[in-house]
């Protein structure tokens, strides 16, 4: 709990120290950082045939911009610190990104792993009976988050359509649907939301590029984590003929750094072969040829610290803390994942030179692809993949280029302009 306590201190003191800066009133400040309404809901479900009540959270942060949004995480430490903090983040991420929208978070304290399908479906269900009257196309929209994927996104949206229908709301099937992002494809999603956030993260890495005039294939990426976003960056930033030169996931990485860095791994490679094997420590694989016996595997700390171009930690928070900032080699790092360096790492490796690209921006994909998704409900159009990507390239490319443009017109890190640009949006010229 105090950690979540921390994180919402931490940003809300950013808030205050960028907000002086820029000569906003205290009291206009001090407003805005708190949410709007924090709602808290009784879920009581049958649990082995027992009632058992679970409590569940929506908190709208603010919506100056257009309806709240944000994601519903299932976990057993969720509390309305955490929520509220990572409300207040989706406020400031969603006006960097510059798309219509406020900020709010949701969740639900429960170990969804301890649940059978049929209890987790009904709490899924109970949670959207529990918050309808806050939610809406146009009011308030959730989406996955921690624990929750397109499944329980689909049971949730069905839930609703269904009361709002009963209710006789006045909106078409397909705007109904808009209530809710992030749900599979068959069921009113996006083509694209699933790769949307790893390829944001690419798509700034090659505008990095161009503002440091450099070719893609004279940078080398180390990646931490494979998941989602790690897979996705990676695969995207080869593409773009960036060289990925170390990739890892919880067991651990390869690395082709005996090489000199020369090689850049065979993404799609090392992906077949992690889904085969396991793990990403028994992939090496370069130019279309797997071969453990070349590789050097590494830890995840290791992986941390090689000096590479560029880092993009895309696992966990908090990797880079004052334990390991003076090891950290990398010129540049982009915060794929929420919080990866802690608040004194990021003054230390700021004032080393190192450029860090900030989280609210690098991986604002995720939440950019759901304004496309709601966009396609509440028009009733239909994108296909290569129009969703193309859209957000545009949007993510004008994000990285506005925040960037600031820092440098303010003389500031790109966290510093980030927060800049957000309240600049959010509470007008001061
Ligand atoms: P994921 O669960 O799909 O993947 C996480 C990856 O991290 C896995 O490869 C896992 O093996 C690896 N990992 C776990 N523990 C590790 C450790 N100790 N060291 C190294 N690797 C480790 O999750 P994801 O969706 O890819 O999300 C990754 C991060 O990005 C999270 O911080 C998440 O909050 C953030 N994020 C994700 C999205 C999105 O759209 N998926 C959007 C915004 C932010």
């Amino acid at each position: 709990m105090t950690k979540h306590l921390d994180v919402f201190s931490e940003t809300a003191e950013l808030i205050r120290t960028v907000g002086k800066e820029y000569n906003y009133k205290k009291g206009l400040l001090e407003s805005f950082i708190i949410p709007d309404r924090i709602v808290e809901v009784k879920l009581p479900i049958k649990i082995d045939g027992k009632l058992k009540i679970f409590k569940g959270f929506r908190v709208q942060h603010n919506n100056l911009r257009g309806p709240y949004k944000g994601g519903i995480r299932f976990h057993e430490e969720v509390n309305h610190e955490e929520v509220m903090a990572l409300s207040l983040w989706m406020s400031l991420k969603t006006a960097i990104a510059g798309i219509p929208y406020g900020g709010a978070k949701g969740g639900v304290i429960v170990n969804p792993k301890e649940l059978s399908e049929k209890e987790l479906e009904e709490l899924s269900k109970e949670y959207t009976r529990k918050i309808f009257d806050v939610i809406g196309p146009n009011t308030d929209i959730p989406a996955p988050d921690v624990n929750t994927n397109p499944k329980i996104i689909n049971w949730m949206v069905d839930e609703y359509v269904k009361i709002a229908k009963d209710r006789k709301l006045d909106y078409s099937e397909e705007a109904l649907y808009g209530t809710f992002t992030g749900k599979s494809i068959k069921n009113h999603g996006l083509d694209g939301r699933e790769e949307a956030t790893g390829f944001g993260g690419a798509v700034i890495l090659r505008e990095l590029a161009k503002k440091l005039h450099k070719s893609p294939s004279n940078i080398s990426v180390s990646i931490q984590g494979f998941g989602n976003v790690g897979h996705f960056f990676a695969k995207f930033a080869e593409g773009f003929g960036f060289k990925i030169v170390a990739v890892s996931d919880s067991k651990g990485g390869v690395t082709d750094k005996n090489a000199g860095f020369s090689n850049g791994l065979d993404i799609e490679k090392v992906y077949s072969c992690k889904l085969e094997k396991g793990k990403i420590a028994d992939c090496y694989c370069v130019g279309g040829v797997c071969d453990i016996s070349k590789s050097k595997s590494l830890s995840n700390n290791q992986l941390l610290e090689l000096p590479v171009d560029v880092l993009i930690p895309s696992a966990l928070g908090n990797v880079i803390t004052t334990e390991n900032m003076d090891k950290i080699q990398a010129k540049a790092i982009i915060e794929m994942a929420n919080g990866p360096i802690s608040p004194e790492a990021h003054e230390y490796l700021s004032k080393k030179g190192v450029v860090i690209i900030p989280d609210i921006l690098a991986n604002s994909a995720g939440v950019t692809a759901s304004y496309l998704e709601w966009r396609q409900n509440i028009e009733g159009i239909k994108m296909n993949n290569t129009q969703v990507l193309s859209e957000l390239e545009k949007i993510l490319t004008n994000a990285f280029n506005d925040v960037w443009t600031e820092s440098e017109e303010k003389k500031v890190d790109l966290r510093y302009a980030s927060y800049g640009i957000a309240l600049k949006r959010l509470l007008g010229n001061p």
